[in-house]
């Protein structure tokens, strides 16, 4: 079975007949994310990802292989269009676990894949309005006319966002994540994206670290984060699931245990970074845990609700509520 982000459905329909005829879980999870990958409508994720400040695509992908327990990660890759296949190398070619900016590149340009400009048009306006909003000390200008250069919700809603006090944390965000389990018990993971939008230029996410973004273990199940990258990282949230999966939880309960070190984290660090934390003392940016356990058992949580996908073999692929902290 297969369970995900929300954004892995259109993948999960294509391949999960692959997983149930017998497919690696692995090649499987990596063939779905690379669906969103080559998607040039999805700014989370390979083409047309939202840039960094400098308005340079980098992405981060990572995956990891159950029954060899070897994970491969590439970070701050620019111009390859398949970051997650590149880690999938990064993981079968060599003895690393992780290849970052040109070295990760290069490896992939050995490898024989192509030099790709992944910033659309899209994109680049929605990394130039964002640019020319930012502030009102630089020489940058809007546009005057009332017309809009880009047509996206998340960038105006920064704009609006940043006008009131500046909330960087509220940029959009998004990723693909997915766990995979193949009917003989081997278990995968993958996750990919190209981050914060318009973070700084070498700001590398939860998504390629190994325990954060993504964890499987052959013992014990898989899980997967999307949102605010820092906060996975900090919590380790992947790892700290999955060893909660050990010590015999259910992926509901793993997944709300790790979101609620996430908001007391969160709560710790709002002491330096008030912004971090609402009046309700509730987190104001958003995590989702995705977590499988070997016996196919599966839960999407999250501190803000929506979708998560998954697709087994009663009901195939579909989309299903998020559960929040709270019961
Ligand atoms: N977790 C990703 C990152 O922080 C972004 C996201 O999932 O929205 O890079």
């Amino acid at each position: 079975m297969l369970i995900g982000s929300a954004t892995a459905l259109d993948g999960m329909q294509r391949f999960y007949a692959e997983l149930a005829a017998g497919g690696d879980p692995l090649d499987v999870a990596v063939d779905v994310c690379k669906v969103q990958e080559a998607d040039p409508e999805d700014q989370s994720v390979g083409l047309g990802g939202l840039p960094n400040e400098d308005g340079v695509v980098q992405l981060d992908a990572a995956c990891m292989y159950g029954p060899t327990h070897k994970s491969g990660a590439v970070a701050c890759i620019e111009n390859i269009l398949h970051p997650s296949e590149v880690a999938k190398l990064v993981m079968k070619r060599t003895d690393h676990c992780l290849l970052v900016g040109k070295g990760a590149y290069e490896f992939a340009r050995a490898h024989g894949f192509p030099h790709v400009e992944l910033l659309t048009e899209a994109s680049r306006k929605a990394w130039l309005e964002w640019k020319e909003n930012l502030s009102k000390e630089d020489d940058w200008l809007a546009a005057r006319d009332g017309h809009r250069t880009a047509n996206l919700g998340p960038v105006r809603s920064i704009v609006a966002d940043s006008d009131a006090s500046p909330t960087p944390w509220k940029r959009p965000t998004g990723t693909i994540h997915v766990s995979a389990l193949s009917s003989r018990g081997e278990i995968a993971c993958c996750t990919t994206t190209s981050g914060l939008a318009f973070k700084i230029p070498g700001r590398v996410g939860d998504s390629p670290i190994i325990g954060a973004g993504l964890y499987c273990d052959q013992e014990c199940g898989s899980a997967g984060a999307t949102g605010r990258g820092e906060a996975s990282i900090l919590a380790n949230g992947s790892f700290a699931i999955v060893e909660l999966l050990r010590q015999g939880a259910t992926p509901l309960d793993a997944g709300r245990e790790a979101l609620r070190r996430v908001v007391r984290q969160a709560q710790r660090l709002s002491k330096w970074q008030p912004e971090l934390v609402r009046a309700d003392g509730r987190p104001s940016f958003n995590l989702q845990f995705y977590v499988l356990d070997l016996a196919g058992r599966f839960a999407g949580v999250s501190l803000e609700g929506g979708k998560f996908a998954v697709a087994d073999p009663e009901r195939g692929a579909r989309h299903e509520e998020l559960a929040l902290l709270e019961a």
